[in-house]
């Protein structure tokens, strides 16, 4: 039997309900239980896709190709379920489907309303694609009060009633916030927000209080009397000092427990927490730091690389040190010098990203690793980066270049279309969608034998995560592979550069997927693990 947990915000956004909705999920799978995660955005866009990281933050990828929440990102690296393209949903997406449909007729006679119809294809899409989870924990965007979450928290409404209290559990989460002029934490927006709750017909369960000190018995007292809650179910989620910390800290204010006794389980057992006690003891007590260097372009918003800074968290914690990130603003290169900006770090990474804007500094700095033997890292749009400037600067190609920037006679990386010849298999031209055309999701890679890459793996063939739409053009391999860089990744078919490397410096890889999609707190990416242990080389040499 499966069962729905439905987590609401209120008060703020940024409280972090996707890490309290994955944390919850971890605490679950840790009692034994299988858990799917899913979250419902309120905005227009059909999905992430098209927004700009500044905007919504990092697009996360699934295997089967969907653009998604980053929170996405938060369910798998806390649980290792793979998310789907079925776990992530949006307003724009709930309307294009109905309003297909009107337009196929399968309303006929019929006037398509928000009640039923779009709260209908939300409720299908919350108890779509299950097979045998215990739970499902559907996490609803925004806060609640906004008029765009209407549709979705009336569908979460309806649902509770038809699944009973002993399917599902409302969930919400609000802050408690210290006011210190008057020295007192104050207990009224979390009530103000239950009450909105309840005006919309859902009585929440559990409060989770975002809170950032103990909570006072007699204010958890006030809370549950004024929300209708139960003392035990108001839980303190106070601030702690890494997010690998938060299932256990939920754990030791009971929220597993509240949920098990709601839906009468079994609560006797304690849940096996012993892989987050391991992921803190080595994020709290490592032996050593790094320092890499993140040369991107949206270098002023962290979530728009949040699955790359935990991937490289993670590899932190398989070396057993501390990574500090120096994030760079690529463009800044253009103007001053790249020395003194990366001569301290022990590793420089150039995430994807798209435009031309910043692409010559992201080149110089993929040229400073490659002659002063720093480990670099590049990722998407990095590895196209390194190899232009390899192009470029030891191959004597002087217009190699991305289409993406314009037209070059020299397409170093561009779009498929442009350099072969009767392709059937890729659609993509520069005139078509920008929405959801992109090389997306998992594909197969074949490693080179002997490769560096292929001793990382410790495998012949891998799959990795793509979201782009530029490749690296084959047809300069040989004049490249002269220059030192090997080829040492590619798709099955052999047509398409999946990773290059150079066996003579000391950690030089480039990768055309996204490989910090992957890594997880409990399973290090194996090649974050092993460029942060070649910066751990480097740090000694500095
Ligand atoms: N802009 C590049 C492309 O579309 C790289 C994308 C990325 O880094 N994700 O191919």
């Amino acid at each position: 039997m499966t069962r729905f947990i439905f987590i609401t915000g209120g008060v703020v956004s940024s409280l972090g309900k996707g890490l309290c909705s994955a944390s919850l999920g971890a605490l679950l799978q840790a009692r034994g239980y299988r858990v799917r995660l899913r979250k419902l955005d309120p905005y227009l866009n059909v999905d992430p896709g098209t927004m700009s990281p500044y905007q919504h933050g990092e697009v996360y990828v699934t295997d089967d190709g969907a653009e998604t929440d980053l929170d996405l990102g938060h369910y798998e690296r806390f649980t290792g379920v793979s998310s789907r393209g079925s776990d992530s949903v949006t307003t724009g997406r709930i309307y294009s489907n109905v309003i297909a449909k009107e337009r196929r007729g399968d309303y006929l006679g019929g006037t398509v309303q928000v009640i039923p119809h779009v709260t209908d294809a939300i409720k299908e899409f919350i108890q779509a694609d299950i097979t045998d989870e215990d739970f499902v924990l559907c996490e609803i965007g925004g806060t609640v009060g906004d008029i765009e979450s209407l549709p979705f928290l009336e569908a979460i409404r309806q649902l509770g009633n038809e699944l009973g209290a002993e399917r599902s559990l409302f969930m919400h989460l609000t802050l408690v916030p210290f006011i210190s002029a008057a020295g007192e934490l104050k207990t009224k927006p979390t009530q103000h927000s239950v009450k909105e709750l309840l005006g919309l017909g859902i009585q929440p369960d559990i409060l989770m209080c975002r809170i950032d000190r103990p909570l006072p018995s007699s204010d958890r007292r006030k809370i549950a009397l004024f929300c209708n809650v139960r003392e035990e179910a108001v839980i303190p989620a106070m601030d702690v000092d890494t997010i690998y910390r938060v299932p256990i800290a939920y754990h030791d204010e009971g929220l597993d427990t509240q949920v098990c006794k709601h839906f009468k389980l079994p609560t006797e057992q304690e849940p096996v927490l012993q892989r987050w006690s391991d992921i803190v003891e080595n994020v709290c007590r490592p032996e050593g730091e790094v320092t890499i260097a993140v040369v991107g372009k949206y270098v002023q918003l962290k979530d728009a690389y949040k699955s790359l800074s935990e991937a490289l968290e993670h590899g932190g914690i398989a070396n057993r040190v501390k990574v500090k990130l120096d994030w760079i603003d690529s463009e800044i290169f253009e103007r001053e010098d790249v020395v003194s900006h990366l001569e301290h770090v022990d590793g420089i990474l150039v995430p994807g990203g798209f435009g031309e804007r910043g692409a010559q500094g992201k080149i110089l700095a993929a040229k400073f690793a490659r002659e002063r033997k720093v480990p670099y890292f590049g990722i998407c749009f990095g590895m196209q980066m390194a190899v232009i400037e390899a192009a470029r600067n030891i191959a004597g190609i002087e217009k190699a270049s991305s289409t993406e920037f314009g037209p070059t006679p020299d397409a170093v990386v561009g779009l498929m279309t442009e350099w072969v010849k009767g392709n059937e298999v890729q659609k993509r031209t520069s005139e078509t969608d920008k929405g959801g055309t992109m090389r997306l999701g998992a594909y197969p890679c074949a490693l080179k034998p002997g490769s560096r890459v292929a001793e990382i793996y410790a495998s012949p063939s891998i799959t990795e995560r793509h979201r782009h739409r530029y490749e690296v053009n084959i047809n300069y391999r040989s004049q490249l592979e002269k220059t030192g860089l090997v080829f040492s990744g590619m798709s099955p078919d052999g047509v398409l550069p999946e990773i290059v490397e150079y066996p003579d410096h000391p950690w030089f890889v480039g990768v055309q997927f996204h490989p910090e999609l992957k890594s997880k707190p409990f399973e290090p990416h194996p090649l974050f693990t092993s460029f942060i242990q070649a910066a751990v080389t480097q740090s000694r040499l500095v």
